[in-house]
C-alpha cells in the first residue's frame, strides 16, 4: 500500500444502496432486531440504514455457521481455492467498490481505488494459493514400531470482528484465511463501517456456500459481546482498540475461548542524519496522511537526528500546509474527514492538549477554512504537526488513530532505540539511513512486528502483519496465519507385526 496518485475522475456523488442493510446469515439477508442510520463523514448526512442484529440472531448465527462446518470442514482442497478465487473475482467485478468505501468512512477516493480494492482481492487469490500447502508432520520416534504423524484440522466457527479504518481488507484478512482452513465465519463489522461487508456478502454470497460466511450488524458492546461470549464460537479473531480487546479477554475466559488480537500502534519513524531527506520526508507524510492518519501503522512518533531536525520540519510544514482537505469522494482530495463527529473531537483534544502541555504546534489541529457549504456538518481536522523535542505530551505516547504527528530529536543511536522501544505498543518502526549496518543494526533494536528500512507501508502479500506488546499477537496476511485458524492432531500408532503381552496369564 502507498499512497496512490489522483485519478483524473470529477467529484463523486455519495454511493446510494439499494435499500436497508441487513444481517446475513446462512446465505439470506433479514432485517435485524431494530436499526441504525449510517453517516457520511463528508456531510454527516445519513445515507444507509443498517440493521441491528438481536441476541436470538446471533445465537442463529452461530449456529448455522456451526452447521455449515459439518460440510466446509470436509471441502476438497480445490473447492476452497476455487471458492477464494470467486470472492476475490466478485470483488473486483463491481465498480462501484471505491464510491461506497469513501462515502462509508471517509477516505478518500482516490486512495479507496487504488489500494482497498486490488489488496482486499488480492488477500483472497494470496491464500487460494496457500490452500495446498497446508500439511503435517512426520515425527522421528526412534521405534521401529511406531508411526506418528501429524494433521491439521479446521477449529470451527471463528468470530470475526473487525475496526472501520479498512473495512474491505480487514474482512479479507480475516475470511481468507479461515476459510482457506475450513472454519466457517461469523463476521462482525464496526458500526461505523457496516455497509460494506454486507455488501461484500451480498456480492460473494454466489461463490461461497450458504452458511459459511454470515455477517452481524449491530454496535460493539451488545452485538459484538454477545458474539464472543458465545459458547460455540471456537476462535476469536479481533482487531481493534486495545480497550475493547480487554472486554474481549475478559468474556473470552468464561469458556476458555482462543483469540488473535491485532491492535493498535504508536509506530516510531526514525530519520538519520545519513537519510535521502527527500524519500524520508514523502514518506513521513504518507505514514501520517494515507487513510486520514486513522490506520493502526500509523508513522505518528517522528524521531529526526538533529543535524536535520529544523530542514525535515520545515519541509514537512510545508507539505502539510498544501494539502488538499475535503469531500472523499473528491478525487482531488488529499486528507478526507474524520470518521465521526466524536473521533474529530477526541483527535482535536490531542492536539489541544500538547500545546498546554508546552509542546509547539507547528501547523493544524483547527477546522480547515473556506470548505464548501455542503460540507459544514463533515467532520474535517487540519493535520497537524507537533515539535516535541523530548516527548513528553501526552499526544506523543498514545495512539490518537488521526492526522497529528509528533516529531521529537536525537543525536545518540542507542539513545534514540531506547526513547522509539519506550512504548506501550510495538506495531511498527522504521528506520532512515543510507548506512546499511546502521540499518540492520537498528532493525534487530526496534521493538515491533514490522520494521520498514527506508519505507513505509510496503505490505506485499506474505509479508507478517501483527504486533509485540500491546500492539497484539498473532500474525495475518502471511503463511502463519493458516496456524491461527487450525490446531494440530497427532495420529500415533502401532505397525509391529508381534506385540509383547503385558496383561493376562502370560503377561
Ligand atoms: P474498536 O475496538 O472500537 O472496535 C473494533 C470492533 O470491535 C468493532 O467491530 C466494534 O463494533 C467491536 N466492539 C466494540 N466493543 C466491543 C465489545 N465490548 N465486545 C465485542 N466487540 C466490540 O476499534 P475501532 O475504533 O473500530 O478501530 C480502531 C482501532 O483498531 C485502533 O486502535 C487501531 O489501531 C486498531 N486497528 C488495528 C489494526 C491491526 O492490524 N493491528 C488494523 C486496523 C485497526
Amino acid at each position: 500500500m502507498s499512497i496512490p496518485t489522483a485519478p483524473a475522475d470529477a467529484l463523486q456523488a455519495p454511493y446510494v444502496p439499494d435499500g436497508p442493510y441487513g444481517i446475513f446469515v446462512g446465505g439470506e439477508e433479514q432485517p435485524g432486531d431494530g436499526t441504525f442510520d449510517a453517516l457520511n463523514p463528508s456531510t454527516g448526512q445519513p445515507w444507509a440504514v443498517v440493521a441491528e442484529a438481536s441476541s436470538a440472531q446471533v445465537d442463529a448465527a452461530v449456529a448455522t455457521a456451526r452447521t455449515a462446518f459439518r460440510t466446509w470442514r470436509r471441502s476438497t482442497l480445490e473447492e476452497r481455492q476455487l471458492v477464494l478465487l470467486a470472492m476475490a473475482d466478485a470483488i473486483e467485478s463491481v465498480p462501484d467498490w471505491p464510491r461506497l468505501l469513501a462515502t462509508e468512512n471517509g477516505r478518500p477516493i482516490r486512495e479507496a481505488s487504488a489500494a482497498d480494492v486490488p489488496f482486499a482481492a488480492g488477500v483472497f487469490r494470496y491464500y487460494a494459493g496457500l490452500v495446498r500447502g497446508q500439511h503435517g508432520d512426520t515425527i522421528a520416534t526412534g521405534d521401529p514400531g511406531a508411526r506418528v504423524f501429524t494433521v491439521r484440522e479446521p477449529l470451527g466457527v471463528i468470530a470475526a470482528l473487525i475496526p472501520w479504518n479498512s473495512p474491505l481488507i480487514s474482512a479479507a484478512l480475516k475470511l481468507a484465511p479461515a476459510l482457506a482452513t475450513g472454519n466457517t465465519v461469523v463476521l462482525k463489522p464496526s458500526e461505523f463501517a457496516a455497509p460494506s461487508v454486507v455488501e461484500l456478502a451480498r456480492r460473494t454470497a454466489g461463490a461461497v456456500p450458504p452458511g459459511v460466511v454470515n455477517v452481524l450488524t449491530g454496535v460493539g458492546p451488545q452485538t459484538g459481546a454477545l458474539l464472543v461470549a458465545h459458547p460455540e464460537v471456537a476462535k476469536i479473531s479481533f482487531t481493534g482498540g486495545g480497550v475493547t480487546a480487554r472486554h474481549i479477554a475478559r468474556a473470552a475466559a468464561a469458556h476458555l475461548t482462543p483469540a488473535l488480537f491485532e491492535l493498535g500502534g504508536k509506530s516510531a519513524f526514525v530519520v538519520c542524519a545519513d537519510a535521502d531527506l527527500d524519500a524520508a520526508v514523502q514518506d513521513a507524510l504518507s505514514g501520517i496522511l494515507s487513510q486520514n492518519g486513522e490506520v493502526c501503522f500509523a508513522a505518528s512518533r517522528l524521531f529526526v537526528h538533529e543535524a536535520v531536525h529544523a530542514e525535515f520540519l520545515e519541509r514537512m510544514r510545508a507539505t502539510i500546509a498544501e494539502v488538499r482537505i475535503g469531500d472523499a469522494l473528491d478525487p482531488a482530495t488529499q486528507v478526507g474527514p474524520l470518521v465521526s463527529a466524536a473521533h474529530r473531537h477526541r483527535v482535536r483534544a490531542y492536539v489541544e492538549q500538547a500545546r498546554a502541555e508546552g509542546a509547539n504546534v507547528l501547523l493544524g489541529g483547527g477546522s480547515p477554512a473556506d470548505l464548501a457549504d455542503r460540507l459544514t456538518g463533515g467532520y474535517y481536522l487540519e493535520p497537524a504537526l507537533v515539535d516535541d523535542p523530548t516527548g513528553r505530551s501526552t499526544a506523543a505516547r498514545e495512539e490518537i488513530f488521526g492526522p497529528v504527528v509528533v516529531a521529537q530529536t536525537w543525536t545518540d543511536e542507542a539513545d534514540v532505540i531506547a526513547r522509539a522501544n519506550a512504548s506501550e505498543y510495538g506495531l511498527a518502526a522504521g528506520v532512515w539511513t543510507s548506512d546499511l549496518g546502521r540499518a540492520h543494526r537498528m532493525a534487530d533494536a526496534l521493538e515491533a512486528g514490522t520494521v520498514w528500512v527506508n519505507t513505509w507501508f510496503q505490505v506485499p502479500a506474505g509479508q507478517p502483519l501483527g504486533g509485540v506488546k500491546q500492539s497484539g499477537h498473532g500474525r495475518e496476511l502471511c503463511a502463519e496465519t493458516l496456524l491461527e485458524y487450525s490446531t494440530q492432531k497427532a495420529v500415533s500408532m502401532r505397525i509391529d507385526a508381534d506385540r509383547p503381552r503385558l496383561w493376562g496369564r502370560d503377561g
